[in-house]
């Protein structure tokens, strides 16, 4: 299918695409990488008079330590994410997690503003980033907020985003030495393929036993879910076989999956409860032995 025609505007600045969206409202939208967008224009999934082109936007492209924090730039592309010692020093589970979505020259397109703004609920990076306590910097035409990345997408593809404002940035708050993540997803085929489920695993140890934990399920409901009683279920408990696997049976009754061509909704709730015994054992053995 053809591309219906828009016109496409290339800002200098934030400041100025944020002014943009605000003229253009609904009719515009915001190009990133384009390996979600130019999908939906050309499948008919979407139609917008004014593209604003993110693209020359420098000041959204790094990725930095801001003191204790890491600050990801909504801009910067998945592969130097997955590439950066700044990330896989704070969250290797981050690099991980990119390192197995998409393809190479996905990865190499795409963005991480890009993958929390698409709102998809099989997107990769929005779980791992909610479990590591993430936050997303919002920047608008008047001024600048801050929302927690498990608040940021609202439904499928909807997200707090208003018109006139961009996701600028991820921060990624300064991980404990005594935490761990990982990542856990499952695919039909190895290579380019959208993840029937994944987990998300963090955990903190205190002393011996599990001090805090989150756990975040991809791809089983409508947004990131966060599994709050498997989560509660390890507070207190020495780590181990049986109580993750427990901890999995409990995740498991938490999704909220659909059925689809990728899976049924019980396959689903089965791939979760493995899944997430699985991120918790590697979670806890990346805390105990400080290599997150
Ligand atoms: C073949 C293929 C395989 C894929 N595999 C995966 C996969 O395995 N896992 C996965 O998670 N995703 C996958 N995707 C989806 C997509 O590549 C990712 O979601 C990617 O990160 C999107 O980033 P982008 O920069 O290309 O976004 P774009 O396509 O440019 O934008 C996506 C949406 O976000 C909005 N947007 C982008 N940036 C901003 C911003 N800074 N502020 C406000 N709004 C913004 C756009 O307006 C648009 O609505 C795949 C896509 C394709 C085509």
């Amino acid at each position: 299918m053809a591309l219906n025609p828009f016109t496409l505007h290339c800002p200098a600045t934030a400041a100025e695409a944020c002014r943009l969206g605000a003229q253009y409202g609904r009719e515009a939208a915001f190009l990133a990488g384009g390996t979600e967008l130019l999908v939906d224009l050309r499948s008919g999934r979407r139609s917008v008079a004014h593209v604003i082109d993110l693209g020359g936007l420098t000041e959204l492209k790094g990725i930095r330590s801001d003191g204790e924090e890491l600050v990801i730039g909504a801009l910067a592309v998945l592969a130097d994410i997955a590439a950066s010692p700044l990330v896989r020093n704070v969250l290797p589970a981050l690099c991980e997690t990119i390192d197995q979505m998409a393809g190479r020259q996905i990865r190499n397109l795409g963005t991480m503003g890009g993958n929390f703004s698409c709102g998809v609920p099989c997107s990769d990076t929005p779980p791992i980033a909610c479990a590591a306590g993430a936050e997303i910097v919002i920047m608008g035409t008047e001024d600048e907020r801050t929302v927690r990345a498990r608040d940021f997408v609202l439904a499928p593809r909807v997200n707090v985003l208003r018109p006139g404002e961009i996701l600028a940035e991820i921060r990624i708050p300064a991980q404990p030495p005594t935490s761990g993540a990982c990542c856990e997803r499952f695919t039909l085929r190895r290579g380019s393929a959208l993840a029937v489920a994944s987990v998300s695993a963090w955990v903190d140890l205190d002393g011996g036993s599990i001090g805090d934990a989150r756990v975040v399920m991809g791809a089983v409901g409508p947004m990131p879910v966060f599994a709050e009683r498997c989560a509660e279920s390890l507070i207190g408990q020495q780590p181990g076989p049986d109580l993750f696997a427990a901890a999995g049976r409990i995740a498991a009754a938490e999704a909220q999956p659909i059925s689809d061509l990728r899976g049924s909704e019980q396959y689903r709730r089965d791939i979760v409860q493995v899944l997430t015994a699985r991120a918790l054992a590697a979670a806890s053995l990346r805390a105990r032995g400080g290599a997150r």
